[in-house]
């Protein structure tokens, strides 16, 4: 018998918080999406990876993190940023643990934990994320990133989810099973996003598969080999 792979505790209860406002990329909810599973499982789209229900369209997808040309600034054009342009809704539990490391944000990071009116979400500060900063290079970074290395932590005791699983879109089949589809052209509309064709991390045919590029955040999201595992199962279907 194969690898089985398990969703990251924390993702896990992220996925199943019910006071999540979902940031609409990432987190997928309602009948529109179980019927969009129920037909790519009819049409053979969706492969079993270890436990892990994987829609095909992730084995050909290119993407990697381009954050020098994505910054919100004059000349931009059409190119739209998951740091400026989408809005990034907290659980209870990312708020409060955002909340303990405030001061540390703050120190190491150079910003404060700001919400927007609502409580919901994170707050947007002159055009972007209010944890987003600008580097000497013209590329948009997150601060929280480094606050968690700096402080040796998991960066998604930090990071929101929905940032670290970005591009992705997790959606939950039942209390064991996870189906996890990457924002695409078929699914954008149905999520309320920007076209891929928006984000340059995900319309460049040169840049590399998905599958490789984020092999580290895949191996944390469902386990060890996972990335492994996706990879040999895309060789399979070419
Ligand atoms: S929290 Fe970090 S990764 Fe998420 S949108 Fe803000 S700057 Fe980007």
């Amino acid at each position: 018998m194969g690898d089985r792979f398990r969703l990251h505790p924390l993702a896990r209860a992220w996925l199943d918080a019910e006071d999540l406002d979902r940031m609409p990329a990432v987190a997928a909810t309602g009948s529109s999406w179980d019927a969009f599973v129920v037909d790519k499982m009819c049409l053979d789209g969706v492969v079993d990876v270890g436990g892990v229900m994987v829609d095909r369209a992730l084995f050909a997808q290119r993407w990697a993190c381009v954050p020098d040309r994505c910054a919100p600034r004059p000349g931009r054009g059409r190119w739209r940023s998951c740091c400026a342009d989408a809005v990034v809704g907290l659980t209870a539990a990312e708020k409060e643990r955002l909340a303990r490391h405030g001061a540390a944000v703050e120190r190491i990071g150079g910003c404060r934990v700001q919400l927007d009116a609502s409580g919901a979400f994170v707050a947007q500060v002159e055009d972007r994320c209010a944890f987003a900063r600008i580097d000497g290079a013209g590329a948009i970074r997150c601060a929280l990133r480094r606050v968690a290395a700096d402080l040796h932590l998991d960066r998604s005791l930090l990071q929101p989810i929905a940032c670290r699983v970005f591009p992705l879109v997790l959606f939950a089949l039942g209390p064991e099973t996870v189906v996890v589809t990457v924002l695409n052209r078929r699914n954008h509309r149905r999520l309320g996003a920007c076209a891929p064709t928006r984000y340059p991390c995900l319309a460049d045919a040169t840049l590399p598969l998905l599958c490789e590029a984020m092999a580290a955040d895949l191996d944390w999201l469902f386990g060890a080999g996972f990335a492994a595992a996706l990879r040999r199962r895309a060789r399979r279907s070419r």
